[in-house]
């Protein structure tokens, strides 16, 4: 997925200056953006509030949408670095297409994990054929220092672990490591995202990791995550400082546990890069407009996207207030 803003604000994020040492529960309202034609999404992260749960930095949630009658997503080539997407389906399906060649279907409950390191470029579509209704979220990981110009790398890991925690409490391992279980993707901070089913009548607790820091994103249902009755379309902040995490649902309800150690590095984040200055932004800017170093995606209907203007400030990464 791709950020469609024609002015995207540059985000200076990273640095333990926003991350809650102790426990809390702090709800984030998402923001509808428009994506392509035919899609509209919620804006989870960054955040007025906040800009970052460990090193995960991006996270739009979109549907269930009825797209029977529709295109769906059609989010044509675009660039990234810096960081890896996840892409995660509760319905429909995402046909991924990348510069390296890579040609894949993703479907409910795969993980399709695109490492971008230094440059990669992709594009993300709903099959011309395709499942009445679309509904799942796009997250982006932030890459450390010491790994963020690895060559770009794509995984589809079909096959995940799943937890059962009793008392009706389910979970998949998406990235990173729950209780014990660790989910096949490559990671490159201490971090964790699962998919949390929680059934009718739930009431559990689920072990979690004091150093690092949560939060919950609603995808269906009513999760109550510590005391919270979240309904979809929200992220609630929970901070650090948790051994376990109180869970109870009185519908059929799942929800996506995002967290992870504290990212330390201060990040620039604008468009589709994730960098560490200005300058290094606006290079990448300029070799994707001028067609290099991010490779090309073939067989997408369409053009590439431009990329949008730089904003007149220049983007530099500074302690952050808030
Ligand atoms: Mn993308």
């Amino acid at each position: 997925m791709s950020n469609l803003d024609l002015r995207p604000a540059p985000t200076l994020c990273g640095g333990r200056a926003d991350v809650t040492a102790r426990p809390v529960r702090e709800l984030l309202p998402g923001k509808q953006v428009p994506l392509g034609e035919s899609t509209v999404v919620r804006r989870l992260l960054p955040n007025l509030g906040r800009r970052m749960v460990g090193a995960w930095c991006f996270v739009d949630a979109y549907g269930p949408d009825d797209i029977a009658q529709e295109p769906g997503m059609q989010v044509p080539p675009h660039p990234h670095m810096g960081l890896q997407t996840v892409s995660w389906l509760h319905a429909g399906e995402v046909l991924h297409r990348d510069s390296l060649g890579s040609l894949q279907t993703i479907r409910p409950r795969e993980l399709g994990l695109m490492t971008s390191g230094r440059a990669i470029s992709h594009s993300e579509e709903s099959p011309r054929e395709h499942a009445p209704i679309l509904h799942g979220a796009q997250l982006w990981v932030a890459l450390p220092d010491g790994h963020r110009h690895v060559e770009p790398t794509w995984e589809h890991h079909p096959e995940l672990p799943e937890i059962a925690g009793g008392h009706g409490l389910r979970a998949t391992v998406i990235l990173g490591e729950l209780d014990g279980a660790a989910s096949p993707g490559t990671a490159f901070t201490p971090i964790v995202g699962a998919d949390i089913t929680l059934a009718a009548g739930t009431d559990a607790r689920l072990p979690v990791q004091p150093d690092f820091e949560y939060a919950a994103l609603t995808m269906s249902g009513e999760a109550e995550v510590d005391g919270v009755r979240l309904s979809p379309g929200s992220l609630l902040y929970l901070g650090c400082g948790r051994t376990e995490l109180p869970l109870r649902a009185d519908v059929d309800s799942a929800f996506m546990l995002l967290g992870g150690e504290p990212f330390e590095e201060k990040l620039v984040m604008w468009w589709n890069f994730v960098g560490r200055s200005g300058d290094e932004i606006a290079e990448a800017r300029r070799a994707w407009q001028a067609g290099e170093r991010f490779g090309t995606v073939r067989g997408y209907d369409g053009a590439p996207l431009r990329a949008p203007e730089l904003p007149a400030t220049p983007l530099k990464p500074r302690g952050r207030e808030r």
